[in-house]
């Protein structure tokens, strides 16, 4: 019960197992790449081209700062978690400068406050976002900050590895120019490959570059006329993308899956909350992760370890400034349903009990009346 990689489900083990073709040389397999693209656009809500590229989710964030950097480029890096900060060290890489835009960890970004600063100082290429923080558990909101980025002319780049399909994500609506996604959160397929839903402004400022992108494998560039040309700029891993395939058919599949998400996580929150336990942060709480405090007197590990041993659960510490300070439990795709968080819920309160925390109401009880529906 990590915040990914999750679960992955029979039928999308079984699709890897499927025959392939010769992906560079049989155009059967072009149009079913750009079918599944075409799908995974349609859960995003845009027309943008979308890109299976094969590389976990990080090759995602530094293929849009290597793609869109040039030499000497202000940058917006948007910092209230550790994967914002994170952003500052792509862009350096490609020689562009970073303007970190600091908020507390604890918090979403404030939109009225980042308003001000913008009306000061607006000479960005591009700024950079998350969607879902996952280290802190925090969601911010994008639908409000990319129409604002977008007014002064500013390109977004957007990490949504652990948001998209558990969190609400409408990236036409939200005018985001590059939003990235990983195949191994909620998608539940295996790890291994990045989502990239790429606009033609963000394509445009490409093509207006002086010098020429300081990558091959990270450039977004070489993907745009695969289907026209038949030309993958490397062998692409048909597998892989067999099995996400059919992560994404199961999602279509299923009428209301942010639904789904924010059920399981309001129960979760609800039991934690209840049982004494403290969560993260002050607002934006994720509906795909849960990170609470670890209670004084007690350390992570020994939690973690007795989870695991006793219970045969894996949660998760975090890292960077959260390290041995909060413990975090995944909810998203495969990973949020009823059964497994009300097992789980059962272990930490049994866990937290043989440290000498004792929790104030039964949290499976909590979480059971939060998300069934009364009767
Ligand atoms: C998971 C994740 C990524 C991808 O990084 P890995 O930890 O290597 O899987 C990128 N951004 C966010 C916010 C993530 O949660």
């Amino acid at each position: 019960m990590t915040p990914g990689p999750t679960k992955v489900r029979e039928n999308v083990r079984l699709a890897r197992s499927l025959e392939t073709t010769n992906s560079d040389l049989d155009p059967v397999f072009y149009d079913e790449y750009r079918e599944l693209c075409k799908r995974i656009a349609e859960l995003l809500h845009t027309k943008n081209e979308v890109y299976i590229l094969c590389g976990e989710g990080i090759l995602g964030l530094e293929a849009a700062c290597a793609s869109l950097t040039e030499k000497g480029d202000r940058v917006l890096v948007i910092d209230n978690g550790l994967y914002g900060n994170g952003f500052k060290d792509f862009v350096t890489l490609y020689g562009g400068t970073p303007v970190l835009y600091q908020s507390s960890y604890e918090e979403t970004i404030s939109v009225e406050d980042l308003a001000k600063f913008l009306e000061k100082d607006h000479s960005f290429k591009y700024a950079t976002m998350v969607h879902n923080d996952t280290p802190s558990g925090m969601t911010n909101n994008v639908h409000a900050i990319g129409p604002l980025l977008h007014q002064y002319g500013i390109l977004t780049v957007v990490d949504s590895v652990s948001g998209m399909i558990g969190e609400e994500l409408k990236v036409d609506d939200a005018c985001l120019d590059i939003v990235l996604g990983g195949s191994q959160k909620a998608f539940s397929a295996p790890t291994g490959l990045t989502i990239a839903a790429v606009s033609q402004a963000a394509m445009e400022s490409m093509d207006k570059r002086k010098t020429p992108i300081a990558s091959f494998y990270a450039n977004l560039k070489n993907f745009r006329n695969y289907y026209e040309e038949q030309w993958f700029p490397y062998t692409m891993p048909i597998s892989d993308i067999y099995g996400l395939r059919a992560a994404v058919d199961n999602v279509f599949e299923e009428p209301d899956i942010v639904g789904r998400h924010r059920r399981i996580a309001e129960g979760v929150r609800a039991a934690i909350t209840s049982a004494g336990l403290s969560l993260y942060g002050k607002n934006g709480y994720s509906n795909n992760v849960t990170v609470f405090r670890v209670p004084e007197g007690i350390t992570d590990t020994q939690i973690l370890e007795i989870m695991k041993k006793k219970y045969q659960i894996m949660l998760a510490g975090s890292f960077g400034p959260f390290a041995g300070k909060v413990i975090r439990i995944g909810h998203m795709g495969e990973n949020a349903n009823d059964q497994d968080m009300i097992k789980t819920l059962k272990a930490l309160q049994g866990t937290l009990q043989e440290l000498g925390f004792i929790c104030k109401v039964r949290m499976e009880e909590i979480f059971k009346d939060k998300v069934e529906p009364k009767r």
